[in-house]
């Protein structure tokens, strides 16, 4: 039987969500991700936590949770990230240490022991979807009631608004975690950021993702016709996505620009050399 839980929505049978700034899952004693404040879950049984990835803000008041009995579970290459947020923050930096003003508020957070890696973890009723390209382990969660928890793995429409460069690591990871996901039965799929969506729903989202994916790849070839150095493409491809102009969001973009010069260069579409110690990429063209 189906019970009201304060705070949260039930979207089919026993699978609930927390609408936040960062949406949390609940389905028979397992939290998916944590919203920003403890006190939304006072009083609900967790034993367990799945994190969709180690990014701050999926795992919030993970800790403070722990602390009162709750496992932590997440992917393999998430746990040094939730273990330790700096990782992720040195990483952004090639390993250096940034002044705080650079970091997003997003990559801040109290980290949280892993008590188990989710490739070891099991439950009948939630099944494990793999959707690297945001982070590497960045998994998402498919409830036998056919709520599908996608993390960060898609930005919805209403999104795009606010982040024109959704953060990506790896694009091509990022494309087919995108057709994943279209692949899969649900009824209703739950982003970390934004409204739950329906399946006939998603379909649009998703193909709104890739478009704008290919959109971007096709500025950067298009861009570097004409030699250019890594900050030069970064301030060409931010200017044109009108991206707010701040330390923490450069930052951001820098790795998500990479990410994209990376697929292309993986795919043999531009090239990569260095010139009076600078580092310049440039567009392949068959034609000459
Ligand atoms: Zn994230």
């Amino acid at each position: 039987m189906s019970k009201k839980i304060k705070g949260a929505e039930r979207l089919a049978g026993d699978t609930y969500y927390f609408p936040d700034i960062t949406n949390s899952g609940y389905k028979g004693g397992c939290l998916i991700d944590t919203g920003p404040d403890d006190r939304m879950y006072s009083g609900l049984p967790i034993k367990e936590i799945l994190i969709t990835h180690g990014h701050a803000d999926h795992f919030s008041c993970a800790a403070s949770l722990r602390r009162c009995g709750v496992l932590i579970i997440a992917a393999r290459e998430e746990v040094p990230l939730v273990e330790n947020p700096e990782i992720n923050i040195r990483g952004m930096f090639s390993w250096a240490k940034p002044s705080d003003e650079m970091i997003t508020k997003l990559f801040h957070g109290e980290g949280c022991p892993v008590d188990a890696f989710l490739d070891m973890w099991h439950d009948s009723g939630i099944q494990i979807i793999p959707l690297p390209g945001h982070t590497l382990g960045h998994t998402g969660f498919l409830t036998e009631d056919g709520i599908l928890f996608t993390g960060d793995a898609l930005y919805v429409k209403d999104i795009w608004r606010h982040h024109p460069l959704p953060y990506a690591i790896d694009i091509g990871l990022t494309k087919s975690s995108l057709r994943l996901i279209e692949s899969l039965d649900f009824k209703c799929l739950v982003p970390s950021h934004g409204e739950p969506i329906s399946k006939e729903e998603s379909t649009n989202h998703i193909n709104y993702h890739i478009e704008r994916i290919a959109m971007i790849d096709t500025l950067i070839i298009d861009s570097l016709r004409e030699a250019r150095t890594t900050e030069e493409i970064i301030s060409l491809v931010s200017a044109s996505l009108d991206l707010i102009e701040n330390p923490p969001q450069y930052w951001l973009a820098v790795t998500t620009i990479k990410g994209f010069l990376a697929n292309l260069l993986q795919r043999q579409l531009i090239e990569f050399f260095v010139r009076n110690h600078a580092g310049y990429w440039r567009t392949i063209d068959y034609q000459l």
